[in-house]
């Protein structure tokens, strides 16, 4: 057995950061800071970028299950190599590349050889030729350029040179807390945490509110709220949750309003107390997990209806276009699935009519409303907020 070579930096690349052009360095730096959140405590030696890439320098025993599990969440990061250095010359290319040949076996293969600002003399066709050349003889398997079983990836930067032959997907995007804030109204159901790794994604930090129905049911909806933030933190980087008591306000709706029109006013109410909850910590949109007609609450003239009552803020619904389906499929890939199918108490059925209107018309809504005291009770909400952090301590 041959000693396999020490991966002992890693190599990262973006894609939509790339594009950006006065901002990059602003996006470039904040991915940066983001990858040494995300790797704090594995034992990186240091995180720094350079021309068009981003390296992660390891040190002897850094833990890197750990360091590519959460690279694999770090939004802006379109692909990471874990790579071994070497100087750059000829001989030691082809040294290091035999050494990862030898890795593991293969019949066809290609190497693939890049410059970036380097100083290295030979061009990068002469060095998948040279390199290519020896990998052939040493291992007797052909050269295939365009489905190569295995490739050599080679990388010239500066006066020194990486070599790798796994390129695992980044999560893409856009890196966390560059895209400004948003208050997503997170449930304990597959939907919303879907919704908020939707907009961490295009880089907007989060903060989540959920409303649980405490006293008038138990605090399992309120523990699911707080699994789901924790499990999302790392691609959102930290998460505040905020945790509403929402039961009282639902108390007084359903003595003045006809049970139809309940889940709308409950969502009239959410809304409010988002919004201030929202201004309050420089937020600049309120998000949902709605998809146009998954039910009845969530129809056009609903949405309408509930996004009446927001007086500055956009409401963003990533999710109204696509399917239980395809959300699902988000929900398992993101790790939020296997969560939000534990059994809770949702705060929604609380009360729940046998029959939700699908067209709520903002009169009736407007005259259930004209008897409750509605500034006195979203004061009161806010007044019992309680806030929890993950991941905690930070
Ligand atoms: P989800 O799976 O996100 O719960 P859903 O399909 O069950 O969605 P609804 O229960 O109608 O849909 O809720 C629609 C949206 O309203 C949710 O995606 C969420 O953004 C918000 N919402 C509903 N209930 C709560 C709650 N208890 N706390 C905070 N937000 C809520
Ligand atoms: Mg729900």
């Amino acid at each position: 057995m041959t000693e396999t070579p020490k991966r002992d930096l890693i190599v990262a690349h973006y894609h939509e950061v790339g594009l950006k052009g006065r901002n990059r360095s602003f996006f470039e730096r904040r991915l940066v800071e983001n990858i040494r959140w995300g790797l704090r405590d594995t034992g990186y030696a240091k995180v720094r970028a350079i021309p068009g890439r981003i390296l992660v320098e390891l040190t002897e025993d850094a833990d890197l299950d750990r360091i590519t599990e959460a690279l694999g969440r770090t939004f802006g990061l379109s692909s990471f190599s874990p790579a071994v250095s070497s100087p750059a010359d000829i001989d030691s290319l082809v040294a290091t590349a035999l050494d990862l040949a030898r890795e593991a076996p293969f019949e066809s293969f290609r190497v693939r050889a890049r410059r970036g600002h380097s100083s290295f003399p030979e061009s990068s066709q002469r060095v998948n030729e040279v390199v290519g050349q020896a990998i052939k003889d040493a291992t007797g398997a052909r050269v295939d350029l365009s489905h190569g079983e295995w490739t050599c990836h080679i990388e010239l930067v500066q006066n020194r040179a990486f070599l790798y032959a796994n390129r695992l997907p980044g999560p893409g995007g856009l890196p966390a807390g560059t895209a400004g804030r948003a208050v997503a109204l997170l449930s304990g159901g597959i939907d919303s945490p879907v919704a908020i790794w939707e907009l961490a994604k295009r880089g907007a930090a989060v903060t989540a509110v959920h409303f649980h129905g405490q006293p008038f049911s138990d605090p399992s909806s309120a523990r699911q709220a707080a699994r789901l933030a924790e499990h999302l933190a790392p691609w959102v980087r930290d998460i505040d949750l905020w945790l509403v008591p929402f039961g009282d306000v639902q108390a007084e709706i359903v003595t003045v309003a006809p049970a139809e029109l309940r889940t709308v006013l409950y969502r009239r109410f959410m809304m409010r107390i988002a919004e201030a909850l929202a201004l309050n910590v420089g937020a600049e949109a309120l998000v949902t997990g709605e998809s146009l007609g998954q039910v009845a609450s969530q129809t056009l003239p609903n949405m309408r209806a509930i996004d009446a009552v927001v007086e500055t803020l956009p409401v963003l619904r990533p999710l109204v276009g696509r399917d239980k389906i395809e959300i699902e499929a988000i929900a398992r890939r993101v790790g939020t699935y296997e969560i939000s199918i534990d059994p809770h108490q949702d705060c929604c059925v609380l009360f729940a009519p046998r029959q939700a209107a699908t067209r709520a018309r903002l009169p009736e809504l407007e005259a259930a409303e004209a008897v409750l005291d509605v500034p006195a009770l979203v004061e009161k909400a806010l007044a019992n907020v309680e806030v929890r952090r993950f991941p905690s301590g930070s």
